[in-house]
Order: structure tokens, then C-alpha cells, then sequence
């Protein structure tokens, strides 16, 4: 397929939810036509109306004028089925998180639409050559990973698989640069570079709950840093019940400890800000997360019921534990080639995860530190608390070496 073939004229968008409504603006703000696919008819007519309330909203705003809002607006349709769809130059998936579902839409897709088509996922998470093996055309296919809210966010994580062809990753990072998003090819993993790194991250955030520490304390510290949000605020931002859903749909992790705090939250209805309360609590129409004495209640309970002996814990361990975790991800993320280098990494946490713009990147800040600190570091935290800790074998080479992620 040449690489004018994948010229990107007309695309579709299918989930009118949280994300697709995002995507959906970022097309049309692009002067690309798409068409809004939506199995729930209610949905789809929902998110017509709030891309026009936030067009609206644009103009009362001074951002654009009325003329720039109707052209946007006219550029977004309605479309009934998949076979409405059939001469799109791309379609972006945006159903809920779950592979056989979005398999059994690629497939069908795959059977639709013209040869020179690409199909591309909003997956957060799911193994991208799994869902294009469900079509005839793999090497088409890849993930296009916006963040929330997506028309807002300037980060694009562009997942290559394994069969993904040279012009269709040209195609998309085209396309990435005239929505004006900080594009970064990510190979195919778990997580991707973004969401793989932030497992560990989170995992040492909730440990220190059920340790010692609560919501604020945690947040506190790496807000300290100068992180725009910490853990739990992000939670309560993205939705503690996404991945509390996700876990009960796959059947398994709903046991670990670290959810245990997450589950219980969720069984009270504490979705988040989206339900006035999760880690914290917002009055009607705030945003400003309030600590609350039930949840540091609830953290001290779940805790000791899961026979935690409960300590201080300060904000440097805070600092320490989450940063390097980070860290430790990200050399394995460069050394298995999943991210083309750790300027790549930085990009993903400066533009889609808060990560304080003066401190360059969790790599660039590690290269401050210096990689053999922070090989130290990581052996210590090795020695006292467990293998998971054991330094990627990027930071040994590196420090042995006296040279930086950046200098690789
Ligand atoms: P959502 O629940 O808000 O919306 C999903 C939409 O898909 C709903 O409108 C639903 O009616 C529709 N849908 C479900 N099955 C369908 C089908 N068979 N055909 C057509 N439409 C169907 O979900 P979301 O938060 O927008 O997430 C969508 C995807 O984006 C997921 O894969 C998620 O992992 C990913 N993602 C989410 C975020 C986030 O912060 N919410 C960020 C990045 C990526």
C-alpha cells in the first residue's frame, strides 16, 4: 500500500462515550468529516448535543468564532450502522475496554470497509495485534491512544504492532500532527509506554495505603514534587470504577490487596468526582477534592483487616518509591524497544501524565540524579522490600558505564 493511499479525508469514530466524544472533536477541529457510530442511540444523541454545548462554550469563551464552530460542528454526523460507514479512510474504536468486543467490531469492519482503510483502537491497555488478527489487513491496523478528556490532551500514543505497516505509522503520525498532538510510537505491550509505567507507580501508591499512608498524604508528596495531580486525585479524575469493572469483566487481580481499598470505594457507589465522592469528596459542582475522615476510615480498616502493622510513612519514602518505580519501568520499557528512546518516555509522562514540565521527565530526572544513585537506590529498596525492586538491567550497563538514558 503506497503511502498517498492512506490520504485521510473521511474518518469514523465508534463509541460516543467519554472518549469517542473527544476524538470525535479532535477529527473535526482537524478538518477531517467524521462520522458517530454508537450502538445505544441515546448515547450517540447525548454526545451530539455536549460536542455542541462545548462548540457553544468555545465561542462564549473567545477560542473561536461562530463561523469556525458551525464548520466544526457540520463536519460531525450521525450514522446509523456500520455499513453507513463503509467509505471512511480510517475508523477509530472507542467502545468499552474489553478484547472479544472490540474483535468482533474490527472483524466486522475488516469485512466493510474499501482495502486501503485503517482501523485503529483507543484501547488503553489491549494487545494490539490480538484485535488485528481479527481482520485480513494486520498490517493496517494499530492503536491510536488519546487521553482524557481527548480533545484537550496533547498526548498521542500511536501503537505499532507486530504486523503494522511503515505508511500506515507514517499515516498516523500525519494525522497526529494535524490535530496538533505530541505523538510518540509505542511498540506493542500491555499498558503500552504510558499505562505500563503507571502500574507500578500506582501499585507502590496503594501499598503505602494499606502500610501507613492515606490518600492526601500520598497525593501530598508528589503534588509536593509538582506532579498536576497525585495518584488518588487522578483516580478520582479517570474513574475509580474503570478499572474496578475491568478486573471484574477479565475475572482476576479483583483479590490483591492493594484493590481492596478501590473495591470497597466502588461498592459505595465512590466512583470519583463523576459521583461526588471516591478518594475524596466534592461538593455539588466543585471539582476541589476535600479529604475525607470516611475514606482515611476506610483505608485504616481494610488495612488492619488485612493484618497490616501500620507505620508513619513520610514524603520522601512517598518520593522515593513512586519515582523509582517509574524509573524501573521506564529502562525496561527503552530496553526491550517498546519506547525508540527515553526523550520518548519523558514525552509520554510530561504531555499525558502530569509529570512537573521543570524536572524534564521521569528519564531526564533519573539522568539528574545520575544512573548510578540511582542503581543504589533501587538495590536498597531491593535488599528491604523485595525482588520487585531488582534495578532493569539498562540502569546497571548505563552506570557501570557513567552515562545517562539519554546517552544511550
Ligand atoms: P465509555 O463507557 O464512556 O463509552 C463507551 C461507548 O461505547 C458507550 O457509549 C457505548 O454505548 C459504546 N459501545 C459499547 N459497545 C458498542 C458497540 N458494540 N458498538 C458501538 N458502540 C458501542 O468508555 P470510554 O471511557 O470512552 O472508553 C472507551 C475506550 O477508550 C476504552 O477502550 C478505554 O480503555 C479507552 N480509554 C479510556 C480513557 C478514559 O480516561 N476514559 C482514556 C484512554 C483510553
Amino acid at each position: 500500500m503506497s503511502q498517498t493511499s492512506f490520504d485521510i479525508q473521511q474518518a469514523a469514530v465508534i463509541g460516543a462515550g467519554t472518549m469517542g466524544r473527544g476524538i470525535v472533536m479532535c477529527l473535526a477541529n482537524a478538518g477531517i468529516a467524521v462520522q458517530w457510530v454508537d450502538n445505544n442511540p441515546q448515547m450517540l444523541e447525548q454526545a451530539l448535543a455536549t460536542v455542541a454545548d462545548t462548540y457553544a462554550h468555545n465561542v462564549r469563551q473567545g477560542r473561536i468564532d461562530q463561523v469556525e464552530a458551525d464548520a466544526r460542528l457540520a463536519r460531525i454526523s450521525a450514522a446509523a450502522d456500520y455499513p453507513a460507514i463503509r467509505n471512511v479512510d480510517l475508523v477509530i474504536e472507542a467502545v468499552y475496554e474489553n478484547l472479544e468486543l472490540k474483535q468482533k467490531i474490527f472483524r466486522e469492519l475488516d469485512g466493510l470497509l474499501k482495502p486501503e482503510a485503517l482501523l485503529a483502537s483507543n484501547t488503553s491497555a489491549l494487545d494490539i495485534d490480538a484485535i488485528a488478527a481479527a481482520t485480513r489487513r494486520p498490517s493496517q491496523v494499530l492503536g491510536l491512544h488519546f487521553f482524557s478528556p481527548a480533545h484537550i490532551m496533547k498526548l498521542l500514543e500511536i501503537v505499532r504492532g507486530a504486523q503494522t505497516s511503515p505508511p500506515a505509522l507514517e499515516a498516523a503520525l500525519a494525522l497526529g500532527k494535524r490535530m496538533g498532538k505530541v505523538s510518540v510510537v509505542s511498540g506493542n505491550c500491555h499498558g503500552f509506554i504510558g499505562n505500563r509505567m503507571l502500574h507500578p507507580y500506582v501499585l507502590e501508591a496503594r501499598k503505602m495505603l494499606l502500610e501507613g499512608a492515606y490518600p492526601q498524604q500520598v497525593d501530598a508528596a508528589l503534588q509536593g514534587f509538582g506532579f498536576a495531580m497525585g495518584p488518588f486525585r487522578m483516580y478520582d479524575v479517570v474513574g475509580i470504577d474503570l478499572e474496578w469493572r475491568a478486573r471484574e469483566l477479565a475475572g482476576k487481580g479483583q483479590d490483591a490487596p492493594e484493590v481492596q481499598v478501590d473495591n470497597r470505594l466502588c461498592e459505595m457507589g465512590r466512583f470519583g468526582q463523576k459521583s461526588g465522592n471516591g478518594y475524596y469528596h466534592y461538593e455539588p459542582g466543585s471539582r476541589q477534592a476535600e479529604p475525607d475522615p470516611e475514606v482515611d476510615a476506610l483505608v485504616l480498616r481494610v488495612s488492619e483487616g488485612l493484618g497490616f502493622q501500620r507505620r508513619a510513612i513520610g514524603p520522601e519514602e512517598i518520593l522515593e518509591r513512586c519515582l523509582l518505580a517509574l524509573v524501573n519501568e521506564g529502562a525496561k520499557i527503552l530496553q526491550e524497544g517498546i519506547a525508540g528512546s527515553a526523550h520518548d518516555i519523558d514525552l509520554v509522562y510530561l504531555n499525558g501524565y502530569g509529570f512537573p514540565a521543570d524536572k524534564g521527565g521521569p528519564m531526564a530526572w533519573a539522568d539528574q540524579q545520575g544512573l548510578a544513585d540511582i542503581h543504589q537506590r533501587l538495590l536498597a529498596l531491593q535488599t528491604r522490600q523485595g525482588d520487585q525492586w531488582q534495578p532493569a538491567r539498562l540502569i546497571g550497563e548505563l552506570a557501570a558505564q557513567g552515562k545517562g538514558f539519554a546517552e544511550r
